[in-house]
């Protein structure tokens, strides 16, 4: 008898498959073309066994390659003809985890099916603060081990009620296997606590409460995802002052969630592009252009263009934003250079003049995780700070590496990336790690890899700045276990690897490294550095003038300092002290004297080629010379000021013997009086520079990392002008472009070392 041809067929898939409602979309396709076997979970991802129809199992096949669950990510799928077994149904099947290669997935914006239940007061979770299905909700937050089951994560302690168990059991349910499942019976509860003890348990009384300290000027905690955000009235120039002020943080912008989309714009003017990022999946801190001033205080964002938003992306925030009506401060809660609170005894303890009352909820965060934030360069969208939403970020390997790689970043904005099999796993952002709390929580990240990835390392790689505290604790590392191999990867290399790892590049590349400092090959601060890189190695063809930092450490806090060295580089004392100059109004004649001296002598005075720095020398020669709050903030200012110019001129420079001399620039900048054109002039020179040395390297792809590319005006124009040139030009976009990506380009080093 002729019929359709029918047979079995195994598919072994990699990628993100887990946690992410893969085997009840499997479940379903299975029953649309009448097909039958099994799907379970193993260390690897998912197995599944389909026998059926040919012609149904190649349109089976056909949907599953072109759409699969939203979180999910297939990395790859392998497939062998089995023997009939003769199934008559699809059965969802126990995990068999042997090993753990599954990638984690990380947390996730409350998706628009919860969205819509919550506003829907006949649905039993209308308000519920905890909403989220398979397509949402928390995941690294809450989880103490891989593979992803309930028990493993901190909604261990809820008990489900017998509705929740009834979806979570149900393949046909969008809460099939959703792991933080709850609802008002049976999950997490909100709780309002105060400083001095005062405690309200009625959730939605609980929320009243906040909200009324919010619009009355206070600052609040709010516990989120990863930890509390501090939180104040958006629109209220003496509450956020006052927030400044305790917090002792006096420029560094401060974040703001808006309501809905329509708040956003009516404060920024939005590109399609930040439109899209500010309402992705992710939901990202978003760095826009401010577009009015009215209805948002001034001091958010000070002496810049630019503001980061971000919408609500919990239920919580949604509902506390609906019932506030109005813009908020949301900001990590930390003390600088501290990781972010996750619970509110240690905030009240750290932070007494800042928090004095927080609603929180008793659902434990077991992974720290800030915010992401990401920034649109109209060309480019660059990664500055890759955290919720975003990381741990996984990428696939073709080729499968036999050591087990660990990767410990750099010093600031530091992150882990880990590498094993087919796989590299980058941490969410770790952040500054100069006190014991960072480093605490650095060695808390890398437990939690070890632990979650059941990974222990081959191979350890760090950077060579030898006072760096994980390269201290990697030199320790090693001494206790001897059978594993340091690698030292120079800063500016790594950074020029983080974006090949990124694109997989493999071929000669011309690097622009660019950022504060790292440490170089000859003891010097680099930060200025152009290199050519060809397989393991790097040769340093330009890096840019040294200049003097006086006082070491201190000139990054006072850029006057830096200003005031250029000068050195070019004037006499004697020509300083006569110039006529409004940047010298900063300092007395005494202390130019003292600084000369101090820069004759070289006493705590490191040199440095770091074009970070000479933006600070820059800004402060253009303007008043004032202190800078935070790293990066002369970049950002030189950037706004530069948009108030028309001038095309640029500043003169010399590529000689490998060094980029703008001695002459500094000449011209000091006679220039407007200091938006020394701006435009300062950026538009610094294209220049890349263009001219690119065409020297007409061959070679040029590769453009390091913090200072974190200039939007920057990356548009030098991207612009390398498309004008038909040149092949790569820069990291999911990846953060500054030390944040340091781990990455670390860990591709040992990748490659290892063939
Ligand atoms: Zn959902
Ligand atoms: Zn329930
Ligand atoms: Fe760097």
């Amino acid at each position: 008898m002729l019929g359709a041809f029918i047979y079995r067929l195994e598919l072994k898939i990699h990628g993100i498959v887990q946690g992410v409602g893969f085997r009840p979309y499997i479940y379903k396709l299975a029953h649309k073309y009448k097909l039958f076997g099994h799907i379970y979970n193993d260390g690897n991802g998912v197995t599944i066994e389909i026998e059926g129809d040919e012609k149904n199992i190649s349109n089976f096949k056909e949907e599953l390659k072109n759409s699969t669950p939203v979180l999910s990510r297939i990395d790859l799928m392998q497939t062998k003809e089995l023997e009939l077994k003769n199934s008559t149904e699809f059965l969802i099947l126990k995990s068999n985890q042997t090993s753990i290669s599954t990638m984690l997935s990380a947390d996730i914006t409350m998706c628009d099916d919860c969205k819509a239940e919550m506003y829907d007061k006949n649905n039993r979770r209308y308000n519920y603060p905890f909403i989220n299905c398979t397509n949402c909700g928390p995941r690294y937050t809450i989880i103490k081990n891989l593979p992803y089951d309930r028990d493993e994560t901190s909604m261990s302690l809820f008990e489900m009620c017998s509705e929740c168990r009834q979806e979570y059991e149900n393949p046909n349910n969008r809460r099939y296997h959703a792991q933080p499942i709850s609802c008002f019976r049976c999950g997490p509860k909100l709780r309002f606590v105060s400083i001095d003890g005062d405690k309200e348990i009625d959730e939605e009384k609980a929320i009243q409460k906040i909200c009324l300290l919010i619009k009355s000027g206070q600052s609040v905690g709010i516990k989120g995802l990863g930890g509390f955000h501090i939180v104040c009235d958006a629109s209220n120039e003496k509450a956020v002052s006052e927030l400044r002020l305790n917090k002792n943080r006096p420029t560094k912008p401060l974040a703001v969630m808006f309501k809905d989309i329509d708040a956003i714009k009516k404060v920024c003017s939005l590109t399609q592009k930040d439109e899209e990022l500010v309402l992705s999946k992710e939901r990202p801190i978003v760095i826009v252009t401010k577009s009015s001033y009215i209805g948002l205080a001034d001091s958010i964002a000070p002496n810049i263009d630019k503001i980061g938003v971000f919408l609500p992306y919990t239920p919580l925030h949604e509902i506390l934003l609906q019932e506030l009506n109005i813009p908020l401060v949301a900001t990590s809660a930390n003390l600088s250079d501290e990781p972010i609170i996750r619970d509110e005894k240690e905030l009240f303890v750290k932070m007494p003049n800042v928090i004095k009352n927080v609603l929180t909820h008793d659902r434990e965060i077991v992974n720290a995780c800030d915010d992401s934030v990401v920034l649109n360069s109209s060309t480019h969208i660059l990664m500055l700070r890759m955290a919720r939403g975003y990381a741990p970020q996984s990428f696939y390997l073709k080729k499968k590496i036999s050591k087990n790689i660990l990767a410990l970043g750099a010093n600031q904005k530091s992150t882990i990336t880990i590498a094993f099999d087919n796989n590299i796993v980058i941490s969410p952002h770790i952040g500054d790690l100069n006190s014991i709390e960072a480093f605490e929580y650095f060695k808390t990240t890398l437990d939690t890899l070890k632990r979650v990835y059941k990974f222990e390392p081959d191979v350890i790689v760090c950077d060579k700045h030898p006072r760096y505290e994980t390269t201290i604790w990697a030199k320790e590392y090693v001494k206790e276990h001897k059978n594993i191999e340091l690698l030292e990867v120079q800063h500016h290399f790594s950074h020029a690897l983080a974006c090949m790892a990124e694109y997989s590049l493999d071929e000669d590349v011309l690097a622009f490294c660019f950022d504060g400092t790292g440490y170089g090959d000859d003891g010097k601060l680099w930060g200025g550095e152009v290199f050519v890189v060809s397989a393991q190695k790097y040769k340093r063809v330009y890096h840019f003038l040294e200049l003097s930092l006086l006082g070491g450490e201190k000139a990054i806090k006072e850029p006057k300092r830096v200003g005031l060295s250029l000068l050195f580089e070019i004037f006499s004392l004697h020509e300083i002290l006569s110039m006529e100059c409004e940047f010298l109004k900063a300092f007395t004649k005494q202390e130019i004297k003292i600084f000369h001296h101090i820069y004759i002598k070289g006493t705590n005075t490191p040199k440095t080629s770091s074009l970070g720095r000479i933006f600070d020398g820059v800004y402060a020669l253009s303007g008043d010379g004032v202190n800078l709050g935070y790293e990066g903030e002369s970049g950002l200012i030189l950037e706004t000021q530069s948009k108030d110019s028309s001038s095309e001129e640029i500043y003169s420079y010399t590529l000689e013997n490998g060094v980029i001399d703008y001695k002459e620039m500094i000449n011209q900048i000091v006679i220039d009086a407007d200091k938006t054109d020394i701006a435009k002039k300062f950026i538009s020179t610094i294209t220049n520079i890349i263009v001219d040395i690119a065409k020297e390297y007409p061959t070679l792809p040029v590769v453009l990392s390091g913090g200072v590319f974190q200039n939007a005006t920057l990356v548009s124009q030098v991207t612009q002008a390398l498309k004008e040139m038909d040149r092949e030009y790569y820069i990291q976009s999911k990846t953060p472009i500054n030390d944040g990506g340091i781990s990455l380009g670390q860990a591709y080093f040992a990748i490659k070392k290892d063939g």
